[in-house]
């Protein structure tokens, strides 16, 4: 029974395969169906884009990613049910398991739809399994791995708007597409290190907000096209144009950090600068009150979700965090900048207190980093709950772009405005 079960799944697997597998008539000069990967074309992880997908275009052709030879499916629409990793032609109902190696589905017109957004050139979808080794939340949710290629200077388009706004003083934007394509080729070249990694960066806050299509315009397009191949380079590095990892964030608080104090490591060249330019940011000031209770939860969270971390974690509290009860909060501070949250815990039963620390960057991101808005702040308890009064929004590491926004608009060049903020860096032009 066992044996007879295996060969029908086997057989209907086959079957499956082949009805995909097989090509409609199609005109090769027309449609490559072949996967681009050089070091122009870069690939995006389209994050958050939820647990089912519909994909429309005019003649979407759908291949397996590593055999184009076998042809393609053309169809208007697609869906796929990620949790499953499920793709199915809705017209004719068929449908096939997504493989390790991918699909990859190209539009005929070059532009095709995600849930209703829209992107250029390529997508390979893969099974989500292969996001494990790099994202340890994926267990827990039921998204997709959709990576969209396409070439980097297009992708930059995009992020003009993600990012910051193409209406902003044109040396601003110049700078910060600088400072944006220098990160996608520093992260290119780095992440294509690991040949199992099917993406170069992902499509959120992690590495540069990229919203596709949808948010491109022709201003963008046209400040894109003026800074074409310039990045910033690392000159005492052996490597001719070696890119730097071109931090940036919305506004520093009045001074620049170094990437070590918030990530640990070593990024070599980086320097700490003044900022007198982003105290008008909508962020520049704010605070934010938890109570311990909050904290409480939202740390178990972050430990849950967050397998490295959890490692340093002391096993009595892990063991049973219900049985510790937070009884106080307190930081370190590093020039102006909190490094280090210290939490307090007492033991309901014994009342033995243990004392657990935690990087700042890391805590900010498990208690809400939309609200807790930068490391650069400082902490006041009242009762069970704790104030914090913070300056600057994001991690403050290399350009400020509501520094760079004002430089611009005082009239600074864009050469200036990069040299500004990452001093002893080189702008070369690579293409
Ligand atoms: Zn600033």
């Amino acid at each position: 029974m066992q044996r007879l079960g295996w060969l029908l799944v086997a057989l209907f697997c086959t079957l499956k395969y082949t009805q995909f597998a097989h090509a409609l008539p199609l005109e090769p000069a027309k449609l490559a169906s072949e996967l681009k990967l050089n070091s122009k074309i870069i690939r995006v992880r389209l994050s958050d884009l939820g647990s089912s997908l519909q994909i429309k275009g005019n003649g979407l052709a759908a291949s397996l990613a590593m055999k184009p030879e076998l042809g393609n499916v053309q169809a208007d629409e697609w869906e796929v049910d990620c949790k499953h990793s499920k793709i199915t032609q809705p017209t004719t109902g068929k449908s096939r398991i997504i493989p390790r190696s991918g699909i990859l589905i190209e539009a005929l017109s070059g532009i095709l739809s995600i849930n209703g957004h829209h992107f250029r050139e390529q997508v390979v979808l893969y099974p989500k399994e292969l996001l494990s080794p790099y994202d340890s939340s994926i267990r827990t949710n039921s998204q997709c791995l959709v990576v969209n290629h396409l070439p980097v200077e297009k992708y930059l388009e995009s992020v003009v708007n993600g990012e910051f706004n193409s209406k902003w003083a044109e040396p601003a934007v110049e700078a910060q597409i600088i400072a944006a394509r220098t990160y996608a080729v520093y992260q290119m070249k780095e992440m294509r290190k690991d040949r199992g990694r099917v993406f170069d960066v992902e499509s959120n806050q992690k590495d540069q907000m990229y919203l596709g299509l949808d948010v491109a315009d022709s201003k963008g397009s046209e400040l894109v096209a003026r800074t074409k191949g310039i990045i910033l380079t690392d000159p005492h590095s052996h490597t001719k144009n070696c890119p730097i990892k071109a931090f940036y964030s919305a506004s520093c608080g009045g001074g620049t950090f170094l990437p070590g104090q918030i990530w640990g490591g070593k990024f070599a060249g980086f320097k700490k600068v003044k900022c007198p330019y982003c105290a008008d940011a909508p962020s520049f000031n704010w605070n934010y009150t938890l109570s311990f209770h909050e904290i409480e939860k939202r740390i178990v969270r972050g430990l849950s979700n967050d397998a490295n971390v959890r490692k340093s974690w002391p096993k009595a509290y892990l063991n049973n965090p219900s049985q510790w009860m937070l009884s106080n909060v307190r930081v370190t501070s590093d020039a102006e900048r909190a490094s280090n949250i210290i939490f307090d815990f007492k033991d309901g039963e014994t009342f033995k207190v243990i004392s657990i620390t935690s990087n700042a960057y890391q805590v900010r991101n498990w208690l809400d980093a939309t609200q807790l808005k930068s490391t650069r702040f400082t902490m006041e308890l009242k009762g069970r709950s704790v104030v914090f009064h913070g300056k600057g929004s994001g991690h403050g590491v290399g350009l400020c772009q509501w520094g760079a926004k004002k430089m611009g608009e005082k009239g600074f060049t864009r050469d200036q405005i990069l040299t500004h903020y990452y001093p002893g860096f080189k702008i070369s032009k690579i293409l």
